[in-house]
């Protein structure tokens, strides 16, 4: 396999999947005189094993779209229009030194923002050389994500790091809760395990507040509303507690706080939980047996849960299940989230960090900080992301970026509905165009991803741009100088870089099997996990004081918009807003979805084109009469561009209980007919 851009004939380029998913597929590009004809999975990838989902398997077409961009753009009409004209870089680099100068002048360097997102989740080409450079500008921080955070936090608080179980080893299971994770569309590689599972007898359970494609393929689909699991799980330990499935071996060995866990707990009656989730008591004492009864039983769970305000309780609260049980001891036990916190085993990217102690805003809530920070932020430079359609209250991040005080930088591959907003674009190059290493955060393998045909245009890579912006801004660091191999050797440790090289893949340096936690080795200070509240529970117990989703959360009146709002993702062609305008006419659109009761009760009809509001925003969508949802809740699926069309004009932007992270889900809003009868 040839691993050279140079090539003029036909060969094949491995590379990996960048985008902000868990299962990092290894791929193959074919390219024939510089030119890509084919992409095609890896069929040599251990976990990937040759499948790329539809969303990426026209990622050619993509690359060579005809409105991709090629140059840098300047602006030309008013902001958010999208009228650009074309500008060589010497010219784009000189406005935006001039301009970001000035603001440093007048205003000082906290009145300078980065924001990135995932939009590729590589080494270097999501986050490396901007540090250096925004470090130099004295810039403020963007702090935190939308996600990950809240689960991670909470999971440390038990656990004392993210690490949990390899997702691939559920094939040992007896029992497999997929909590709150829609594994075939969303971590799809992963379903052919679930399945080989379940060919040796597991039984596979799904708790969602949503009817998804999983839960139809599951043996037991158990439905709580919205943004109550952590009463499930309070219900659950009840049963394990007073039914006599605790592991008082593995408890009293690797374990701190059970016996202030189980007087908790003796509270959380099946009764009292199932009032709170909405579920019969019987469901949850027969979930709770066939829980302990298992052995071994794996817990799949990845982000939905987190995005609500008491996010980070839940996953504090889920880990306590397998220490309690000890399905830790065996293969097939556990839980398992993300995996990224084991890429640390050979991947530091601290190289990159450079000293920056300045202010700092969460970069969940960009709408506030571009309308509220005071003093403001005059200058923006936004990269891997498109946040007006992907973040909460988009309505006021469009009101931020219009600003006529506020000079924004992107660097995109399309015209996005933030990249219209900007004063200068710069042209990204695509996963094809550019070198990068890929840290997975659903299986244990390091990908690589080779460069497999030259940047299209002018356009570069990430990397790249912050070396011609530290150039033009006169800012010197010896890392400028690297180069990307350089700048991923750097970065790397304790692993073969030929070997990934040359296969695209390695997995990391881990045990093989993994069994994380069979003996203890939490990483809390005293080696033992957590269950009830200490030094690294800064919310004290993982009481449930209310339920968000039910009581009192959004900080909108639960009379004027009674219906819960979840925003999933249900198409199957574009990932989070990528591809979203290439793929998007393969959609059906967005729509909203009811209940037949909730839909009834308005006088609405299926079909019918109706209001979806709040107080942050109205969108016009047609109805969904369905039976995804329960009584009082609604789904309008995420993603779609367009002002009419994006969902985050309605959703919540509050913190979670970590600080960080973002309670989309604890949305609230009203559902009626276009023009009111
Ligand atoms: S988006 Fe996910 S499933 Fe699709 S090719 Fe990339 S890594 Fe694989």
């Amino acid at each position: 396999m040839s691993t050279s851009v140079a090539s003029t004939d036909r060969h094949d380029v491995p590379g990996t999947c960048h985008h902000d998913c868990p299962d990092s597929c290894g791929w193959i590009t074919t390219v024939e005189h510089g030119r890509a004809v084919a992409l095609r999975g890896n069929p040599d990838h251990p976990y990937s094993a040759g499948e790329l989902c539809p969303k990426v398997n026209r990622l050619v077409r993509r690359v060579y779209a005809p409105d991709r961009i090629l140059t840098p753009l300047i602006r030309t009409g008013p902001k958010g229009a999208g009228e650009f004209g074309p500008a060589s870089w010497d010219e784009a680099l000189s406005l935006v030194a001039e301009r970001v100068g000035a603001v440093i002048d007048e205003h000082g360097g906290e009145a300078v923002l980065p924001w990135n997102s995932a939009g590729t989740q590589g080494l270097i080409q999501m986050s490396s050389l901007d540090r250096p450079f925004f470090a130099a500008l004295g810039s403020s921080r963007g702090v935190g994500s939308v996600c990950g955070l809240a689960a991670r936090s909470g999971f440390s608080m038990t656990y004392g790091s993210g690490r949990g179980a390899d997702p691939s080893d559920l094939r040992h299971a007896e029992l497999v809760l997929l909590w709150g994770t829609n594994t075939r569309l969303t971590n799809r590689h992963l379903w052919p395990v679930v399945e080989d599972a379940r060919a040796a007898g597991a039984e596979i359970v799904v708790i969602d507040p949503m009817r998804t494609i999983t839960a139809d393929a599951a043996d037991w689909f158990i439905q709580p509303l919205p943004g109550t699991d952590t009463a499930l799980v309070l219900g659950m330990l009840h049963v394990l507690v007073r039914d006599g499935f605790v592991d008082h071996d593995y408890v009293a060995q690797y374990s701190t706080g059970f016996d202030e866990l189980a007087r908790h707990v003796a509270t959380w009656t099946p009764e009292r939980a199932g009032a709170a989730c909405g579920l019969e008591p019987d469901t949850i004492e027969r979930l709770a047996r066939r829980y302990g009864e298992a052995s071994p039983a794996f817990i799949r769970t990845l982000i939905g849960a987190e995005h609500h305000e008491h996010g980070a309780r839940f996953f504090r609260a889920l880990g306590c299940l397998p220490v309690v049980t000890g399905s830790w001891r065996h293969l097939g036990g556990g839980l398992a989230r993300s995996v990224g916190s084991w890429a640390d085993v050979a991947v530091d990217d601290s190289v990159f960090d450079a000293p920056h102690d300045t202010r700092t805003f969460h970069a969940g809530q960009l709408g506030r900080t571009l309308t509220e920070a005071d003093p403001a932020i005059h200058a923006l430079f936004v990269w891997c992301g498109n946040p007006v359609v992907s973040h909460p209250q988009s309505e006021l991040i469009r009101r931020g970026l219009a600003r006529d005080d506020l000079f924004t930088v992107v660097s995109e591959q399309f015209l996005t509905d933030t990249a219209a907003y900007a004063d200068v674009v710069f042209p990204a190059t695509t996963q094809i165009e550019n070198l990068d290493v890929i840290p997975a955060w659903g299986h244990l393998y390091l990908g690589w991803n080779e460069p497999a045909i030259e940047p299209l245009g002018e356009a570069v890579p990430n990397t790249e741009l912050w070396r011609r912006l530290a150039a033009a801004m006169h800012i010197d660091d010896e890392r400028f100088t690297w180069s990307d191999e350089e700048l991923i050797g750097a970065a790397l440790h304790d692993i073969d870089v030929e070997e990934l090289r040359s296969t695209g893949f390695v997995r990391l340096p881990l045990p093989d099997p993994l069994l994380p936690y069979a003996e203890g080795g939490f990483a809390t200070p005293s080696a033992r996990a957590e269950l009830w509240a200490g030094d690294l529970d800064p919310v004290g117990a993982f009481v449930p004081d209310h339920m968000p989703a039910i009581e009192g959360a959004d900080g909108l009146g639960h009379g004027e918009y009674p219906l819960v709002l979840l925003t999933p993702k249900l198409h199957v062609r574009f990932l989070n807003t990528t591809y979203s305008r290439h793929h998007g006419e393969l959609e059906s659109g967005p729509f909203v979805e009811l209940d037949a009761v909730d839909a009834s009760a308005r006088g609405l009809g299926d079909g019918d084109v109706v209001r979806v509001y709040n107080d942050r925003g109205e969108l016009h969508l047609p109805l969904r009469i369905g039976d995804r949802v329960r009584p009082g809740v609604a789904i309008v699926p995420w993603g779609w561009w367009g002002a009419a069309q994006a969902v985050n004009a309605l959703t919540n932007d509050a913190a979670t209980d970590c600080g960080s992270g973002v309670a989309y889900l604890d949305t609230r809003v009203e559902v009626a007919p276009v023009t009111p009868a």
